[in-house]
């Protein structure tokens, strides 16, 4: 899971989403006007979807695994818990069909004491905090509370993702030294398109692990050895 910025929701999409609550609250405000009132909600369902791919990871991938393609619109705080928030734009997320329907579901961990949330979202919370990823193993840790919760929710240790980043991290350490090799040579044009290439790749947490870390140039050649780990120092500078 990587962080995702959310986007200003529109005047138009704002209206909708306004006599979206407005309908629920007319039907009883419960989980069943909830569900009514979304089923029928086209025109709010289709400019939510809009914005959410502009702001999903590389090719409208979903924000929890970052593999699949993102089909979903996904209810954070689901709609049975939470009827009212069903039309809040801050509680949509785009998700694929396995996150959504299989993993999650209506499950919504919270804090029995404080009832503070403990699932990650990332348009909210910097999932480094709270997780650590082993790209060679392709498999998350858990670093606090929330981050186990989350692992454990969304299902992010499941063997098609652990394969998917180890995968991406073959991919990572083959093509960054190429990417650099074009950028000390002068070759923009060339550097741009593998670089490209990376970022619409699926598991973007993999290289983003992989170039947080390389903090300094003594670290990324003592982590990665010296070709990969130059190659992570440049992409790392690039990014800031
Ligand atoms: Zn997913």
């Amino acid at each position: 899971m990587i962080p995702v910025t959310r986007l200003p929701a529109p005047q138009e999409l704002l209206e909708l989403l306004t006599s979206g609550t407005d309908r629920v609250v007319k039907k009883g405000a419960d989980s069943a006007a909830a569900d009514s009132v979304w089923g029928s909600s086209r025109a709010a369902k289709r400019e939510i979807r809009v914005l959410l791919h502009l702001m999903a990871p590389a090719i409208q991938r979903c924000m929890y695994c970052l593999d699949s393609q993102g089909t979903d619109i996904d209810h954070f705080q689901p709609k049975a818990l939470a009827p009212l928030r069903t039309f809040d734009w801050l509680n949509h997320l785009l998700a694929c069909s396995f996150c959504n329907s299989n993993a999650k579901r209506e499950e919504y961990p919270c804090d029995d004491e404080t009832g503070e949330r403990l699932l990650l979202d990332p348009s909210v919370d910097d999932p480094a905090d709270h997780l650590t990823l082993l790209p060679v193993s392709g498999t998350y840790d858990g670093l606090t509370v929330k981050g186990l919760e989350s692992i454990k929710v969304f299902d992010l240790n499941r063997e098609t993702l652990r394969r998917g980043r180890v995968r991406m991290f073959r991919l990572c350490r083959d093509l960054l030294p190429l990417w650099h090799a074009k950028v000390r040579r002068g070759d923009l044009t060339g550097a741009g398109e593998t670089a490209l290439v990376l970022r619409e790749e699926p598991f973007g947490d993999v290289l983003r692990t992989l170039y947080r870390r390389a903090r300094t140039p003594t670290i990324a050649d003592l982590t990665y050895g010296p070709e990969l780990g130059a190659a992570l120092v440049e992409w790392r500078n690039a990014q800031a």
